[in-house]
């Protein structure tokens, strides 16, 4: 008898370039999951998003959110669409809601650029571009999703919160990630971003960070404020190698990142928690290009070999990461040697010939 486990992926589509996107990924883990065998992927593709919230009055059905806590993984595209909203003016977003939901506080966008696509900044250096930034993703200025106060015409509020307990899971697994990147050749760097040195919250974030640091004698430790770390990361980015923050400043910065390598469709990510994960694109919907074919599927694939190497830890299943690895090589494959140039880039070339030439590069790696 074989030890193929079947790995259950629970699948949102979602709104928008979401379906757009999703179906090419699935079209591409189908192709490494026979090429490289030793592994099975079952899909469950589960409604919830902006649309069924429409059309139906429930963004993210109860039996949407069991299924996926059920699941080995989930794979989400994107969701939300600007003119569908709650009663009190917020926009539809269950992608949040599962952060929250499963404990995902650990969001994880990783900024390198791909051969061959022109980076955002002329100086050759921007080649070198190799960070993670981990974004804490259940608290933060987030605590107060759906919770804010206004008092008549006059005053809103919204309140930050910073837990021991999470920030304690959040800086061992950040402090995790840059010994791993350290072993693999990494700069072996991590650095706390924060706003210490105005509100008291953040001189807490900072004060755990530096406590859990302290077992990591092998790292280069720092930390910085969440203004000037906006300025480095425009002029030096590749000085860093592993940053964390808060939630928000978090949301800010992954968006500015996605920007030093061309765009939201390059730009893949994960959030993880103790038991579960999602792995999806940094972008959201795109409503301006939605059914034109012109959304970059790059970032979902990408998001995709982050989920099968995540499986394989999880599961002992060094074929999944052999899959995540090929997939990853395909992408850097397609956009060194085919000239790709998406639109979002001032190109022409849109959905499918991405697909095509990523679909093509792996069958290439394969033979
Ligand atoms: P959200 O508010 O959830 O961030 P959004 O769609 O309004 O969602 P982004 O996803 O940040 O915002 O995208 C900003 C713009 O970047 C889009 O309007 C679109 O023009 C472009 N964009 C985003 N994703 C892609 C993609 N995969 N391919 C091509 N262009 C994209």
């Amino acid at each position: 008898m074989t030890n193929q486990p079947t790995l259950n992926i629970a699948v949102f589509a979602g709104d928008g370039i979401g379906p757009e996107v999703m179906a090419p990924c699935l079209a591409l883990l189908r192709q490494v999951e026979r090429q490289v065998g030793g592994f099975a992927l079952s899909f469950e593709s589960l409604p919830a998003g902006a649309g069924l919230y429409r059309d139906e009055g429930v963004a993210l059905p109860t039996s949407s959110l069991e299924a996926a806590r059920e699941a080995d993984a989930i794979l989400l595209a994107a969701m939300g669409l600007p003119a569908v909203r709650y009663p009190n003016g917020t926009e539809i977003a269950p992608q949040i809601d599962l952060r929250f939901e499963l404990g995902l506080y650990a969001g994880v966008r990783p900024v390198r650029p791909l051969p061959g696509v022109a980076p955002a900044l002329a100086d050759p250096r921007a080649a070198e571009i190799d960070f993670v930034l981990v974004r804490e993703s259940t608290e933060g200025l987030f605590a107060s999703k759906d919770k804010g106060e206004i008092e008549g015409d006059r005053v809103a509020r919204e309140t930050l919160v910073i837990t021991r307990e999470t920030c304690e899971q959040l800086f061992d697994f950040t402090l995790r990630l840059a010994r791993q990147r350290k072993k693999a050749g990494g700069k072996g760097r991590a650095t706390c971003v924060d706003k210490a040195n105005v509100f008291q919250a953040f001189a807490f974030f900072r004060q755990i960070f530096d406590e859990q640091a302290q077992a990591y004698p092998e790292l280069v430790i720092d930390h910085d404020y969440v203004d000037a770390v906006a300025m480095k990361l425009v002029r030096r980015p590749w000085d860093y190698d592993v940053l964390v923050t808060e939630n928000m400043f978090g949301d800010i910065l992954s968006d500015l990142g996605a920007g030093l390598i061309g765009g939201m469709g390059m730009a893949p990510s994960a959030d993880i928690g103790a038991r579960h994960a999602v792995f999806q694109p940094c972008h959201g919907t795109a409503p301006d290009i939605t059914g034109q074919g012109k959304a970059n599927p790059t970032a979902m694939f990408l998001s995709a070999a982050m989920m099968l190497e995540w499986l394989a830890d999880r599961h002992e299943a060094p074929a999944c990461a052999e899959a995540g690895r090929r997939i990853r090589d395909a992408v850097d494959g397609a956009f060194f040697s085919g000239n790709l140039c998406p639109f979002e880039l001032g190109g022409e070339d849109g959905t499918g010939r991405i697909t095509d030439a990523v679909l093509a590069a792996l069958e290439e790696e394969g033979r």
